[in-house]
């Protein structure tokens, strides 16, 4: 029989919807993607006409640059699958009669029904109540996509997990990170497990230290309410950081089966320990004047607490306490306000035992080594630092790259992340998804740290904003004998 899919995006009037799901299913459906039918429903409290939710989504469909052809009809025959549905968030009620419209919609065909919950994560568990018990699929298969935070502690972690599974089977709940629906993520394990030359060479023999590096080149801009109750070490480092060390370091799985994988990623958390004080470094961004324009400090935002002390940047150096990665730092770095916008990972190699060059290079050694760079976002790109002659008769050596430019190499549009971990949840491939005990092992490496960071009220470092960061950063990087490599003058 064929089945039908119906997709639920609840929030639908807020800026994740409206920015990321709805433009994200409109490019699967553009690429054939989806099942031959399928409904999206939005649901949300403000009132709304299904004309005006396809007049609000129209606004941010786009179509890839090189596929330009029949974009308009693609868009109107998207937009006439959209529908609306006005509803509270606690309302058994609201549900039952969003699952009169599905019906309607569904037919007699056999129905999945997948729920994006883009909604604070306040209501998340009356949505699922009402969802389960009033609208989910009677044959098919019900799944639910949410979206961070989940908790902001162990203990709040691990309360929303108990509160969802009254509702929901691990199977059904989907936790979106969408750091690992990135196209530069995925690959990492393709570049290490099917390349002979990486995989020998990943761990504690030849790897110095790893270092995952994000920064925004931008504030909280108003939109600080929400961040401050969190903070960058919740919002950025515990979760998308995290997933990629997890997945950067994890040993050889027995299969890319999901499960497979994400054992193996849970016994790198595990073998983590907590996060004490003294190997992070928190900093919040200052008000600061530059080229005659001045930029708001974090304080200065109106929707932020005057006087919070919440980082909007943090280091922090971590280490696996297994046979391969033993005295490895990870070193992490995110940051709001900073000089630039970036997402990286940078893996530094060791020193050439013996090296015969030695006297080429000078007194800085450390300037040799060779680092593999993987940058996320934005521009695309896998470059490897390699010690090269300089062409001509005397004997001189250079650190150039051997750079994968995926904007060269690959000039089709990249999907965005959403693209591909709604179409994963769509086919119900769980790799790319955060499961309860990954969680639970994550939040037991943060809780004591930021639980002693709140305790104790400890001053984030002022940091002007566009600038590097807080000068910390450098000590903690130093006190482990590393140097941060995007601070290199030649990226
Ligand atoms: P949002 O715009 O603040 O909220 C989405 C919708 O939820 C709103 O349009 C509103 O719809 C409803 N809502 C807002 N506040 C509510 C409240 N206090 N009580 C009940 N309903 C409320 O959020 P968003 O930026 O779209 O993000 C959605 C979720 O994804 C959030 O939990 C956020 O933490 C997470 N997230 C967002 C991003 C992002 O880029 N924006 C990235 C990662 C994660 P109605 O008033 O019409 O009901």
């Amino acid at each position: 029989v064929e089945s039908n899919l119906s997709i639920t995006v609840v929030g639908a009037s807020g800026d994740l919807a409206k920015k990321k799901i709805f433009p994200a299913l409109f490019a699967l459906y553009y690429e054939d993607c989806l099942p031959e039918n399928f409904i999206v429903f939005g649901y949300a409290r403000t009132k709304m006409t299904n004309e005006d939710l396809r007049t609000m989504i129209s606004e941010t469909l786009t179509c890839r640059i090189d596929k330009r052809e029949n974009c308009d009809d693609k868009m109107a025959q998207f937009l006439s699958r959209c529908f609306y549905h006005s509803g509270q968030y606690n309302s058994e009620e609201d549900f039952l009669k969003l699952d009169c419209k599905l019906k309607e919609k569904e037919g007699e065909k056999l129905s999945n029904r997948l729920y994006y919950l883009s909604i604070p994560p306040n209501i998340f568990v009356d949505v699922v109540r009402c969802a389960s018990m009033k609208a989910s699929s009677e044959k098919g298969w019900t799944r639910v996509i949410v979206e961070k935070p989940f908790g902001r502690d162990s203990e709040s972690s691990s309360e929303l997990t108990r509160c969802l599974k009254q509702y929901l089977t691990e199977d059904q709940i989907f936790r979106i990170d969408h750091y690992l629906g990135k196209e530069l993520v995925e690959n990492l394990s393709v570049l290490r497990f099917s390349n002979l030359v990486f995989e020998p060479l990943w761990s504690r023999n030849y790897i110095r230290n790893v270092q995952i590096i994000f920064s925004e080149d931008f504030g909280t801009e108003g939109r600080g309410g929400y961040f401050d109750h969190y903070g960058i070490i919740r919002d950025i480092i515990q979760n998308h950081l995290l997933q990629i060390l997890a997945l950067f370091a994890m040993e050889t799985p027995v299969s890319l089966d999901a499960e497979d994988v994400r054992n193996e990623k849970v016994k790198v958390l595990r073998s983590m320990r907590p996060l004490r004080l003294e190997d992070v470094v928190v900093g919040q961004y200052k008000g600061h004047s530059k080229g005659g324009r001045s930029y708001p400090g974090y304080t200065d935002d109106s929707t932020v607490p005057s006087g919070s002390l919440t980082p909007t940047f943090a280091a922090a150096a971590l280490f696996i306490n297994n046979a391969r990665w033993d005295g490895v730092p990870f070193l992490m770095k995110a940051g709001k306000a900073l000089h630039t916008k970036r997402a990286e990972i940078r893996v530094q190699f060791r020193h050439v035992p013996g090296n015969l060059y030695k006297r080429n290079f000078g007194t800085d050694l450390d300037k040799a080594t060779n680092e593999l760079v993987l940058r996320v976002q934005p521009d695309e790109a896998i470059y490897l630092k390699i010690n090269n002659k300089v062409p001509g008769l005397g004997m001189r050596l250079d650190r150039s790259d051997l750079n994968l430019l995926y904007r060269a190499r690959y000039p089709k549009e990249i999907p965005d992340a959403y693209e591909r971990l709604l179409l994963d949840a769509i086919e119900g491939e769980r790799r790319l998804f955060i499961r309860s005990d990954e969680l639970d092992a994550a939040w037991a490496i943060f809780t004591p740290l930021l639980k002693e960071l709140e305790n104790k009220k400890i001053a984030p470092e002022l940091y002007p904003y566009g600038s590097r960061g807080p000068v910390g950063a450098h000590y903690l990087a130093a006190r482990h004998n590393v140097r941060w490599g995007d601070l290199g003058s030649e990226d």
